[in-house]
Order: structure tokens, then C-alpha cells, then sequence
């Protein structure tokens, strides 16, 4: 199986839910190991840039809003599979929609305040890692 990376973004609802400790250790617990992580409060600029595929869909301005309401945690998860077993842990896009025991069903109500985000492809993870953090931020493990 290929080792991978992936972003993984957790939204201000979830930030301000306190629960980035939870939200680690399903990560941990699948064997997705994080090797950078920072926590930051985007810019508009930011998360329309981030979200520029977006930029035509009508819940664009929700998005940008939401996404600058509060702080966001973004970290880097490596392990077998790292794009698709992220989206698994996160579950669907609507938490209404999500499989019992995945962080949008059990951290979140509403499809615009989903509580995560998670790259899509192995091609938009390398561009999302680059977006956010330089090559010598991340931190491969040696033991
Ligand atoms: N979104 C929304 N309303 C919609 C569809 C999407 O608010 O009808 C938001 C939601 O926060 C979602 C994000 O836009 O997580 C990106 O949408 P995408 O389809 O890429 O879903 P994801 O990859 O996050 O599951």
C-alpha cells in the first residue's frame, strides 16, 4: 500500500467545540501519523484562496465567513492510504449523511459548519501541504 499525505483541517466549530484532542485520536487510532500541524486564523485572502474551486458555488461567501470565524487547526496526517482513509475517518460532507463513529457525525450538525476538512486526491493534498507549509516545516518520523 503507498504511504501518502494529506491535509486535514479542523474547522472553527470544531476548535471551538474544544475538541482537537478528540479529533487527534482518531486519527492516531487508524494509524495516521501527524508530521506538521499549526494553528492559525485565516485571512479572508486565505480561505478564498484555498477555496478558489469553490469560488462560483453559492455557498462560497457562507464558506469564506465560516472559515474566518475563528481559528482553524491544519495538520499534515502520512500512513497507508492517508487521502482515503482521512475522508473515511471524516465522513460525509453533510453530517447528516455520515456513518456512525466518524468525526462529521459525532462533532458536527450542518453541512456548512462540518467540523473538518480533508484533501480529495493525492494531487490537491500536495497542493493544500504546499499552501500551507513550507517543505521544512514537515517532520517525518525517525523512531
Ligand atoms: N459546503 C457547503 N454547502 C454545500 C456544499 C459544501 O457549505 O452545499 C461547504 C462544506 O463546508 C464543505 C466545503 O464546502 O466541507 C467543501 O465542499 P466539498 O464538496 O469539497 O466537500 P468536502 O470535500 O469538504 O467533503
Amino acid at each position: 500500500m503507498a504511504i501518502e499525505r494529506t491535509i486535514s483541517i479542523i474547522k472553527p466549530d470544531a476548535v471551538g467545540k474544544n475538541v482537537i484532542g478528540k479529533i487527534y485520536s482518531r486519527f492516531e487510532e487508524k494509524g495516521l501519523k501527524i508530521v506538521a500541524a499549526k494553528m492559525k486564523h485565516l485571512s479572508r485572502a486565505e480561505a478564498e484562496g484555498f477555496y478558489a474551486v469553490h469560488k462560483e458555488r453559492p455557498f462560497f461567501k457562507d464558506l469564506v465567513d465560516f472559515m474566518v470565524s475563528g481559528p482553524v487547526m491544519i495538520q499534515v496526517l502520512e500512513g497507508e492510504n492517508a487521502v482515503a482513509a482521512n475522508r473515511e475517518i471524516m465522513g460525509a460532507t453533510n453530517p447528516k449523511d455520515a456513518a456512525a463513529g466518524t468525526i462529521r457525525a459525532d462533532f458536527s450538525e450542518s453541512i456548512d459548519e462540518n467540523a473538518v476538512h480533508g484533501s480529495d486526491s493525492a494531487e490537491n493534498a500536495a497542493i493544500e501541504i504546499a499552501y500551507f507549509f513550507a517543505a521544512t516545516e514537515l517532520c517525518p518520523r525517525t523512531r
